[in-house]
């Protein structure tokens, strides 16, 4: 991943040089450049600021470095030739773990540092008509410059980006994976000042540990964050046979329904097997591994009846694509709406600046051709994944705009 950072203090960047990040640049992971943005002025002063438009308070920056700033970096020979734009702000989008999930699958990004009040926002509107802009916040308060909001984020991002932590496993069960905390750590010695280490995690039982652990991430997410536990109250209502069941709760896929995922594709996928004649479909060849590998990597909801998981959907950006997969309503409860409904869940999840929907199906899955073209999609390309012919099929997000 190359990334580029404009500011006025290029200084600050430095700590991008130590630690994971330092060493994942050393071993070609990171290809990050710092820029100072004085280098684009013209004038004796090398002045980057200016008096705001209508009066009021500090100085505001000026557009002229920062259209010179940006047309610098895109006037490359690079692939993609467009960076995906990120201005730390904190008027902007709050950035959190699944923006920096979906950043992470990026090529490119670039971040201009604001000082002062802020810059131009001609520059911004500009920018959005070359390459993805996304204005993100940190937090709701407000820093002296960008470049601390730019090194949480790049810290944030590039620890997703494969390779560059050593042992991505620890990557699927922290905070904000899946929506919830993580669950309380402990190391040696088993006791400490009288405190025991709970004795569940030094019983070997693995299964046991597993469930004390997403109880511990359940509650700890409801006590110290309840606007997280919140948003997975978001009601279904289905038909059909389902329709005396009332509304049926989708929520955020956690570490612990893997097993369940894992269960529900195979029961899925079979009949599009027969469909298409081939058992090479990826759903129907992945073990827990891979699940758990994939889930780190995209938002994945579930619908529970009667404690059993009967539906799921993943979604996570790609490019300017908002891309959905993954849809699974299980056997006995087909025709009844739930992937309707769970289509329509994972779009309107969609960041706001993404302009489009994008899905895939194996090439002889006419019945699933069928559910996404009545949803809206038209067939947008053929290709190849791991020897297996696939369709993708694309619908434009309605009024899509960006940030
Ligand atoms: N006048 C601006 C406002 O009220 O929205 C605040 C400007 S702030 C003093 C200067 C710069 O710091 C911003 O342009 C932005 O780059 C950065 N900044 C400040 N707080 C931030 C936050 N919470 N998240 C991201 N960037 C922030």
């Amino acid at each position: 991943m190359r990334i580029d950072i404009v500011s006025i203090f290029p200084g600050y960047l430095e700590p991008l040089n130590l630690s994971l990040i330092g060493s994942a640049q050393r071993a070609g992971l990171l290809d990050i450049r710092v820029h100072d943005l004085r280098q684009w002025t013209h004038d004796r002063h090398r002045s980057v600021d200016d008096t705001p438009y209508g009066g009021g308070a500090g100085m505001v920056m000026r557009p002229e470095p920062w259209g010179e700033a940006l047309d610098a970096l895109t006037d490359t020979d690079a692939t993609p030739d467009r960076p995906h734009l990120v201005v730390p702000s904190p008027g902007g989008r709050v950035f959190n773990q699944d923006v920096a999930g979906s950043l992470a699958t990026e090529p490119w990004l670039a971040f201009a540092c604001g000082r002062y009040e802020g810059i131009d926002e001609r520059v911004i509107d500009q920018a959005g008509e070359m390459m993805p802009v996304s204005v993100l916040s940190l937090g709701d308060y407000v820093l002296g410059g960008g470049e601390v909001a730019a090194l949480a984020m790049v810290e944030a991002i590039t620890r997703l980006v494969p390779g560059v932590i050593g042992n991505e496993e620890s990557l699927t069960e922290e905070s904000h994976t899946g929506g919830l905390l993580e669950y309380p750590v402990y190391t040696k010695p088993p006791r400490w000042r009288g405190r025991e280490v709970p004795a569940v995690l030094r019983s070997g039982h693995h299964e046991a540990i597993q469930q004390w652990r997403t109880q511990q991430r359940r509650q700890r997410t409801a006590e110290r964050r309840p606007d997280l536990v919140a948003p997975t109250g978001n009601a279904l209502r289905l038909t059909g046979a389902l329709d005396h069941r009332g509304d049926l709760l989708i929520a955020p896929a956690t570490a612990a329904d893997a097993g369940e995922l894992l269960t529900l594709a195979r029961a899925c996928w079979l009949a599009e097997a027969r469909e298409q004649d081939s058992f090479l479909i990826p759903a129907l060849t992945e073990d827990l591994d891979d699940v758990l590998t994939w889930m780190a990597q995209w938002r994945t909801w579930v619908v529970r009846m009667d404690g059993r998981i009967i539906g799921s959907v993943r979604a996570r950006r790609a490019g300017r694509n908002w891309d959905i997969g993954r849809l699974m309503v299980a056997p006995d409860v087909q025709g009844c709406g739930l992937g309707r409904a769970l289509m329509e869940h994972a779009e309107g999840a969609a960041p706001t600046e993404l302009t489009g929907f994008t899905v895939f199906t194996g090439a002889h899955s006419t019945r699933n051709e069928r559910l996404y073209r009545r949803a809206g999609y038209q067939v947008s390309g053929h290709s190849d994944f791991r020897g297996e012919a696939t369709v993708e099929l694309y619908k434009p997000r309605p009024s899509s705009r960006l940030q």
